[in-house]
Order: structure tokens, then sequence, then C-alpha cells
């Protein structure tokens, strides 16, 4: 595998879009990415999903619950630790999980496939992967990212979702015939947002995605941007630009994941089916 492909994941994407001050200090300063700061809602966030996984391998609640109930309890997860709000919700958010769970009729499935999406010829690489996969029967396959946040832009899931997409084609090594559903699942509201997907859309994908990495690399200026994603910025107290920005986590509570750096830097796994993309 070349060293020299360009990696891009969804959170490269967003942080590219959001402020490229944050996209220099993450991804080109060369900088110690600083450690996260739990809040609650990402705490919660993490730990439903760590629960859904769990349910998805055993298919029992209990087990999930009991994954939920571990995660919580870790002192580094205090904010949302036993008789806090955070704690609560989890646990209310979890049990949609389970509803949500039982409604799915599939003939097997696959909790949290992750991959890398190598395009050789056009020197990219891209990270993929989903919450959840299910096979309903023949050619009919369903992926679902959970969603725990209160606020999401349709849009940003639709673009998870076409990733995610990705990563079912390649792991599973789909036939080009097969058509998958791709969900966001909010467990907080109980909307779902689904999308029809078929290879077509999976290579209109890999050269919409080649186009946005081409204008990352050719990106020379990267001019903060402050505003109330300030708040959730690990590069914060080394921003000048964001100083005058008042904090307002307490006030949003926006469903954002911040991918650690060792994830960043994974190594892309093979692709099988690359050639048809060329
Ligand atoms: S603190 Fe705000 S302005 Fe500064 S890098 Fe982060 S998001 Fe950009």
């Amino acid at each position: 595998m070349s060293g020299q492909l360009f990696r891009l994941t969804f959170t490269k994407l967003r942080s590219f879009e959001r402020c490229r001050k944050q996209y220099w200090f993450r991804y080109l300063s060369g900088r110690e990415w600083p450690p996260d700061v739990p809040t609650p809602a990402l705490i919660v966030g993490k730990g439903v999903h760590r629960a859904m996984k769990t349910l998805c391998e055993t298919g029992r609640p209990e087990d999930g619950a009991s994954e939920l109930d571990t995660y919580l309890r870790m002192p580094i997860h205090e904010c949302a630790g036993p008789g806090t709000d955070g704690h609560r919700d989890a646990f209310a958010l979890f049990e949609r999980g389970c509803e949500a769970h039982a409604s799915i009729e599939s003939e097997a499935s696959w909790p949290e496939l992750d991959t890398w999406v190598p395009w050789e010829s056009r020197g990219l690489s891209i990270r993929a992967r989903m919450d959840r996969a299910d096979r309903l029967g023949p050619g009919q396959w369903q992926i679902v990212d959970w969603k725990t946040g209160r606020y999401e832009l349709d849009e940003h899931i639709d673009t998870q979702l076409d990733i995610s997409h990705l990563a079912l084609r390649v792991s599973k090594r789909l036939a080009a015939q097969d058509n998958v559903t791709a969900i966001g699942w909010n467990l907080r509201t109980g909307e779902r947002r689904e999308r029809r997907l078929t290879r077509a859309d999976a290579r209109a994908t890999m050269f919409r995605m080649h186009g946005l990495a081409e204008r990352m690399q050719k990106t020379v200026e990267f001019e903060a941007t402050p505003g109330p994603g300030c708040a959730f910025c690990e590069w914060r107290p080394q921003c000048a630009a964001a100083a005058a920005v008042p904090l307002a986590i307490d006030a949003l509570e926006w469903d954002e994941f911040v991918e650690p750096a060792s994830e960043v830097e994974d190594q892309p796994a093979e692709f099988d089916d690359g050639s048809a993309m060329s």
C-alpha cells in the first residue's frame, strides 16, 4: 500500500468546511492533539454507541445495558455518571435503541464496520464506517448510523451515509446490482433519514470525495472562523481568534464526535473492488 495516499475522513472533511484554522491545527500543524474534554453529550453519545454495538453482537439488551453502565461508571466519565442527567439520558436513548433493534428483521447483522477505501490511481483513501449493517434478503442490504444528538444538519447525515455505503460495498463485496438502504436513525427524536443507494451512487461518492480531497490539498490559506463551534474545539486554548467567542457548551449539544489522532493515522486496508472505480 502506498504511503502517499491522501487520507480523507468525514471528520476531516467537516473540520475543513467548519474552520480552516482548526483543520490546520489538526492535520497540518504537526502539533500533538490535545486530549478530549469530556462533555455529557460526548460521553452519552459514545456510551450509547458502545451499548448498541454490544446489542447488535449478542442480541441481548441486558448485555448492552451492562456495557453502558460500566462505561458511564468510569471515573473519567463522571460528568455523565450515575445520578446525573446524562446518565438518565443515556439509558433512555438505549431503551429506544433496543426498540429500534427489535424492529429490524434481517438474515444477518454486523456491528460497526470500519475500513479504508483506497483509490490508488487518484492518490486517495477514504475512511468509511457505519454503526450497523444488515442483510435483509437476497441483494437487499441496510446500514444504520445511530444518532443521539439534538441538532444535526441533513446534509451532514447524507454525506455520512454516503461514506458508510462505501464501507459496506467494500467490506462485504456487494454485487453491482445489490441495493442498500442507508438510514440515519436518531434515537432521541425517532427520526429516520433514509437514502436508497446503488453501485452508481457509490461511484459518484468516490468522485465527489476525490474532488473535495483535491480542493483540500490545494488550499494554502487557513483562516480562523470563530463561532459557536469553538465551544467544542480542542484547539481553543491555542487559538487567539477564539478569545472573543463565548462558550456555549451548555446551550448547544451538537452530535459532535472527534476522531482521536490515533484513529486518523490508521493504515488503509486493501480494497478488492477498486479497479471499477478507475
Ligand atoms: S477555536 Fe474556533 S476559530 Fe479557533 S481553530 Fe477552533 S474552531 Fe477555529
